[in-house]
């Protein structure tokens, strides 16, 4: 008997590869592991419309509730897989159990970088990637509660904006000399610190914390500075590292993320990985890249399913992202890490503005805020020698 596809990491790129599976006509065993209990849900929602209430558990499910039956798909919820063996193809799991496959996909995602700092073990301090973490959170925004947020990442921010609109008190505490670093250029970190001091958020840049201190639960966070910030709770918001250790420990190549070439292939015969946990070559931006966002997940998944399959496929996006805060809607086409020159058209104080990012001439990146029909122009002119109109 044949051995089963088997999928690792149950979030949205588990989810979608394994229904692309089935829709390129794959009709054999397939086996989809989650470590968590839910099947896969919109973890994007989790920083705004699940924190806020506005959405439920049922809305932010991705699969309907006969998915599996309907797609004939062993769906194995609340299961870790503890280890890989890519020279037997087969995976192990804590009970001692092993499962053999013909094929694998990690799609192992990513969890929270762990801050190591004095208190970090308190009740009341959680950083937000799982369900759970959404709801623990939730109850605890509330008006006159003390939240502070460690890391002015998109992440971070959008909790901010969050517990600002139930009242809370909120501090942004970030080291960076700005906010969205890793996302956003200078410019429109300034336009979101802006927006959030307006909306009554304490923002702290180049501020280092030293250490969280209360009873059972956290009450105080010392900054570097000496000064004491009252808190009942804190949210850690300081990036995420790649689930990769699976791969690592198999043998196969990792370096901040699974290395995998076009098709979403590793380094192993027969074993492949898509969405965040993954990094590939991108021929656009002429460097390895690991991308964490929906787009990459749905997108890579897909591509990388086929592959499995043997259809030759070939892997290089734009890299697409998109943040909410204050029901301003910011949409990110490709990398702004590298450019020698910006154009902006439209003025912050509209609301209403796109970043371009050229480099010798050719559009690199584009930050888009409220115009998703710049947002879309730029996708399409990635990599082009190209001039927005009307720059200002
Ligand atoms: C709060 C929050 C807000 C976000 N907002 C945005 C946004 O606005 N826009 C955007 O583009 N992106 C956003 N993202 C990022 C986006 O959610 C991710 O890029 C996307 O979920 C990646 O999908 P994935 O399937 O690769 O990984 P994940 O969704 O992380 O799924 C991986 C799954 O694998 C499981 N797993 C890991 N190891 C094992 C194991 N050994 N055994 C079994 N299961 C395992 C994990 O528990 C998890 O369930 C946000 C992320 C968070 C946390």
């Amino acid at each position: 008997m044949a051995e089963p596809i088997v999928i690792v990491g149950a979030g949205l790129a588990g989810g979608n590869a394994a229904e692309t599976l089935r829709a390129l006509g794959y009709d054999g065993d397939l086996v989809l592991i989650g470590d968590e209990a839910e099947a896969p849900y919109a973890r994007t929602l989790l920083s705004k419309s699940f924190l806020s209430g506005e959405a439920t558990r049922e809305d932010i499910a991705l699969k309907g509730a006969d998915f599996f039956e309907d797609l004939n798909i062993d769906f194995r919820a609340a299961t870790r897989v503890t280890a890989l063996d890519a020279a037997e193809k087969t995976l192990g799991f804590a009970d001692g159990s092993t499962l053999a496959f013909d094929k694998l996909l990690l799609t192992t995602g990513n969890r929270a970088r762990f801050l190591d700092l004095t208190g970090r073990d308190l009740a009341g301090i959680v950083a937000l990637r799982k369900i759970g973490d959404a709801e623990f959170i939730r109850p605890r925004i509330k008006e006159g509660g003390r939240v502070v947020i460690v890391g002015g990442g998109y992440i971070g921010m959008e909790v901010a904006a969050v517990a600002r609109a139930f009242g809370a008190e909120v501090t942004v505490v970030e080291a960076a000399d700005r906010v969205m670093r890793r996302i956003a250029s200078p410019f429109v970190s300034d336009y979101f610190v802006a927006l959030h001091r307006d909306n009554g958020v304490d923002v702290r840049l180049q501020t280092r914390i030293r250490r969280f201190a209360g009873g059972k639960s956290v009450e105080t966070v010392r900054l570097e500075s000496g000064e004491l910030i009252a808190a009942d709770l804190v949210v850690i918001a300081t990036g995420t590292v790649p689930n990769d250790e699976l791969a690592t420990a198999a043998g196969i190549a990792t370096d901040d993320g699974i290395i995998v070439d076009a098709m979403g292939h590793s380094t192993a015969p027969d074993i492949f990985a898509a969405g965040d946990c993954a990094r590939f070559f991108s021929a656009r931006y002429g460097r390895e890249i690991r991308v964490e966002s929906v787009q990459n997940a749905m997108e890579q998944s897909k591509v990388t399913a086929a592959g499995m399959l043997g259809q030759r496929v070939h892997y290089d996006p734009v890299p697409c992202f998109t943040s909410v805060q204050y029901g301003k809607k910011l949409e990110i086409a490709g990398l702004s890490q590298y450019y020698d020159d910006t154009r902006i058209v439209g003025r912050p104080e509209d609301d209403r503005f796109v970043v371009y990012y050229m480099h010798e001439g050719r559009l690199f990146a584009a930050d888009a805020l409220n115009d998703s029909a710049a947002h879309e122009q730029a996708v399409d002119h990635i990599g082009e020698v190209w001039q927005p109109a009307e720059p200002v």
